[in-house]
């Protein structure tokens, strides 16, 4: 039999309001013991889902606080158990008062995700919700919140529960032809078969291909500064964020690593890296950097070249632009616009990309700055490709798109056994592998470590 946990839900900072949630058998009881209605209803005959206003009075009578009470009757609660959620006065004193005495009655504290993992086994959602509300929790942007609300709402299950209808009923099929090897299997049905597999490896690859989009939805766009040593990458970097992050000198190769942070840019989560500079190096540490500013490199979603406005141009220069790769968005700064401009224009025009002056010293010329990165993506949040963010199309979860690549190779692999008319068991093979896979990513066959995994994740009254 279950247990009762409780946690507080909304975290340890003083605020307006502090709610503890209880879940469990006991919840309902346990809380009666310490909150009376203002009405003197008593909490086991509370009508469900109505807010209650009264007293929290602890073990020795005391009154701890004057809060409003929701009791909520299992299975029509967020985790399909008896629920009770106390509207406190949101102290972490109060709050902590208010567990401790419901811990005395056995009730235990909650561990992270608990109540959300309790949701999942209660049949309330599948886990791709369940993942969705860490999303949601998490969301940086209005689109991704949004992203995560179509898919809490069941917009990937929706998708992958038909698949796996689909493919459940061409494996009974099948089955039943191993059975009863007399019946021939009908070239219509393998045809019908074939079809119908093509048609799941389509919504699979779509979905797959979605990640792409989702997880920059999800993280951010990764903008990679580059530039030769000095040219004000580091400055620029904290210009953005608006905080010294890094640390800049005038001494080149200070930089040794990627530093990284988030930063929204109008509505545009960017991933702002800041790298080592690109220059040839004998020193062993700064040589690890630059290598690791070409990784990030070939991941960018944007790079913002950094050049000095107030020296020559030089060749380093030109590699780090010939370094960025092709179809990169990407933009140039002109550092340094409060000190006398040096390069010619004649050079500066063989750099053929958008060019913005600044100075990260001063601030001039970082809302330029900002215009021009926001016109490079006249897409986010919406999408060309005819996936919704609004509606939870897009897959922004790492375990989910691996597992959908997966269901992929088998499907494949089916198509081309049936295509070659290979032995009905063979083809069985694949198309059981694929549905067990699809049943991975919404929970119904996955394994307990996975599921532990996913939950630790989550905050605690989650
Ligand atoms: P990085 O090596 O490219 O990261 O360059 P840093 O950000 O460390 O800056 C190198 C030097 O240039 C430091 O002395 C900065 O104070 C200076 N610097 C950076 N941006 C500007 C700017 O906009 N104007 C001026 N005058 N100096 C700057």
């Amino acid at each position: 039999m279950t247990d009762t946990i409780a946690a507080i839900a909304t975290g340890n900072n003083i605020s307006a309001v502090g709610i503890v949630r209880i879940s469990g058998p006991d919840a309902i009881t346990a809380s009666d013991n310490f909150f009376r209605t203002v009405n003197g209803i008593s909490l086991i005959n509370a009508e469900t889902k109505r807010i209650y206003y009264g007293e929290f009075r602890s073990n020795n009578n005391n009154l701890t606080d004057i809060c409003l009470c929701t009791v909520s009757k299992a299975p029509h609660s967020y985790t399909g158990e008896n629920t009770v959620e106390l509207y406190c006065h949101g102290s972490p004193a109060i709050l902590s008062e208010i567990l401790n005495n419901l811990f005395s009655t056995g009730i235990r504290p909650a561990l992270p995700g608990e109540f959300t993992k309790r949701a999942f086994l209660n049949g309330k959602m599948d886990l791709t919700q369940a993942e969705a509300v860490i999303d949601l929790i998490e969301a940086e942007t209005v689109s991704a919140a949004s992203n995560a609300a179509g898919q809490l709402q069941g917009a990937i299950s929706k998708k992958l529960e038909s698949a796996y209808t689909q493919l459940l009923d061409i494996i009974t099929h099948f089955h039943a032809v191993i059975d009863y090897p007399d019946e021939d299997i009908d070239e219509f049905e393998m045809q019908k078969y074939i079809g119908s597999l093509r048609l799941i490896l389509n919504e699979l690859k779509r979905l797959s291909e979605s990640y792409k989009r989702g997880k920059i939805l999800h993280s951010g766009i990764p903008a990679v500064i580059i530039g030769r040593p000095n040219t004000g990458k580091s400055s620029l970097f904290n210009a953005i964020l608006g905080y010294d992050r890094t640390i800049v000198t005038d001494i080149a190769g200070t930089t040794r690593d990627t530093v990284e942070e988030k930063v929204l840019i109008g509505n545009i989560l960017l991933r702002l890296i800041d790298t080592a500079g690109l220059r040839k190096t004998d020193d062993s540490v700064e040589k690890l950097g630059v290598d690791r500013t070409h990784a990030v490199l070939n991941d960018a979603g944007l790079v913002i070249l950094v050049l000095d406005g107030s020296s020559p141009l030089t060749g380093e220069d030109l590699d780090a632009f010939r370094s960025i790769p092709s179809d990169i968005p990407k933009i140039a700064v002109i550092n340094k616009s409060d000190l006398p401009v040096l390069p010619h224009p004649d050079e500066l025009n063989k750099f053929d990309i958008i060019k913005c002056p600044i100075s990260a010293l001063s601030g001039e010329g970082l809302d330029t700055l900002s215009d021009e990165i926001i016109k490079l993506f006249p897409d986010y949040g919406v999408d060309p490709d005819g996936f919704k963010t609004n509606q939870g199309e897009l897959i922004t979860n790492a375990r989910q798109a691996e597992a959908i690549s997966r269901a992929e190779v088998c499907i494949n692999a089916s198509i081309a056994s049936l295509t070659e008319s290979v032995t009905p068991d063979a083809v069985l093979t694949d198309i059981e592998a694929a549905l067990t896979i699809i049943g991975e990513i919404t929970g119904k066959t996955v394994r307990e470590d996975i599921i532990s995994g996913i939950f630790d994740r989550f905050c605690v009254g989650k």
